[in-house]
């Protein structure tokens, strides 16, 4: 008989690990939203998948998504200097969550893994070890709900370094080539401008990471998506005149009442394993590894921890029962990529090192050097390197 494996959690990581893992064991989804509801609320993330997240996307046999915008290079502009785009070696793309999460649910149904709809509460998650062999909680930033301790080695700060701001608009001409912008205004924060696809076709994003308390962390208390979007073209005048200027005024829109999300993460790195009346419980995704959004790496760092655990589950599948060694097997294969993403990550949010500073400009002068930049985001280990590298 197969073993039972139950995940909490319809995202970016309970997804693919149910692909993952649906021909070996028997699978089950808990999800406190339908398909249909996640298909019609509010954007989550902007989810940049790059080349290795993609890869295990095709891996595991996951619907592919038909674009002309794949994301091809990342162009670098710090104050109003644009210094260079710096090509990706592999294409990335986001896909509006609401649209793939949505479509991956209904297409693992047909495949067989069970779905429940509902919201697992504190006192419910006990009983769930007598219906499955393994619980992974992939219950994202609002879990975690199993006690996982944290990691204080990898969890430096107790609040959150920035506001995060983000709208899916329409009426923004793309930059080329095809690609993410990141323009860095030193002390006040960030703006990401990224292409994705949704339901009502292609978008821009526009996401602000605001230093708290500074001149861009100007949405406080705005609510409703005419009040959102007049005050992003507001912010994009002021701060980002090169955005400004592709603005096509009278399309300048959301693309959908729901496409806006105002979020400010704590990042939180937390041992994913704990046990639960002797059986063992596994975190997978952003309920044991929450980064700050800053550097487009959790659903990537998300997807890479859950190939990890599927492939770990598959060794490991005849075993009579799981125990804590399964846990530290588990936890040994990830730390090492999960210290460099969130420690690269962490750095990204303070003052930019020198060091890191000169490679930036030097961009500017040689498309290799650009190249390598870029080329940190679909490979953050290189990215660890730089910024920790001894000068
Ligand atoms: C503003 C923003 C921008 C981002 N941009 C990027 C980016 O460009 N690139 C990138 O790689 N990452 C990005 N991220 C991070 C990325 O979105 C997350 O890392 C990723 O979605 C995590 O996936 P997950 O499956 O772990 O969690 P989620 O996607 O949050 O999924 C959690 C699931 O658990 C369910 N759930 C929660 N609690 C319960 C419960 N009690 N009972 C039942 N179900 C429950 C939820 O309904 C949901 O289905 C961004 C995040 C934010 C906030």
């Amino acid at each position: 008989m197969k073993k039972r494996v139950g995940i909490i959690g319809s995202g970016t990581t309970g997804l693919q690990l149910a692909y993952a893992l649906l021909e070996d064991f028997d699978v089950t989804i808990i999800s406190h939203r339908t398909p249909e509801q996640v298909r019609s609320g509010r954007v989550m993330s902007t989810q940049v998948h790059f080349g290795p997240a993609r890869e295990r996307e095709k891996r595991f046999h996951m619907p592919d998504w038909k674009t002309e915008r794949m994301i091809e290079s990342i162009h670098i502009t710090v104050g109003d200097q644009k210094l260079f785009a710096g090509r990706l070696e592999r294409q990335a793309l986001s896909v509006d969550q609401r649209l793939s999460y949505s479509t991956y649910a209904e297409d693992l149904e047909k495949k067989g893994v069970a779905f429940q709809q509902k919201k697992i509460t504190d006192q419910e998650r006990e009983a769930l070890g007598e219906e499955y062999d393994l619980v992974v909680d992939c219950t994202g930033k609002n879990g975690p709900l199993f006690p996982f301790p944290i990691e204080n080695d990898l969890t430096p700060f107790r609040e959150p370094q920035r506001k995060c701001i983000v709208g899916y608009f329409k009426g923004v001409k793309p930059v080329t080539p095809c690609g993410v912008s990141v323009t860095v205004i030193p002390e006040l924060g960030e703006m990401f401008e990224i292409p994705a696809e949704t339901e009502y076709g292609p978008v821009t994003i526009l996401f602000i990471t605001a230093v708290p308390g500074g001149p861009l962390d100007m949405f406080k208390g705005i609510k409703s998506p005419e009040a959102f979007t007049i005050k992003m073209r507001e912010a994009v005048e002021m701060f980002f005149p090169e955005i400004h200027s592709r603005i096509v005024d009278e399309q300048f829109a959301l693309s959908d009442e729901n496409s806006f999300l105002q979020v400010a993460i704590t990042p939180e790195v937390r041992r994913p394993y704990v046990m639960q009346n002797h059986q063992l419980v596994l975190g997978c995704g952003d309920s044991v590894v929450l980064n700050d959004p800053i550097t487009g790496q959790g659903c990537n760092l998300s997807s890479y921890c859950a190939e990890q655990l599927s492939d770990l589950l598959i060794e490991h599948k005849h075993n009579d029962r799981w125990g804590e060694e399964l846990g530290v097997l588990y936890w040994n294969r990830i730390q090492p990529f999960v210290k460099e993403v969130t420690e690269w990550t962490n750095a990204m949010t303070q003052p930019l090192p020198g060091h890191v500073i000169q490679m930036l400009l030097s961009g500017a002068q040689d498309q290799e050097k650009a190249d390598h930049v870029a080329r940190w985001f679909e490979n953050p280990s290189s990215a660890h390197q730089a910024f920790m590298a001894k000068v």
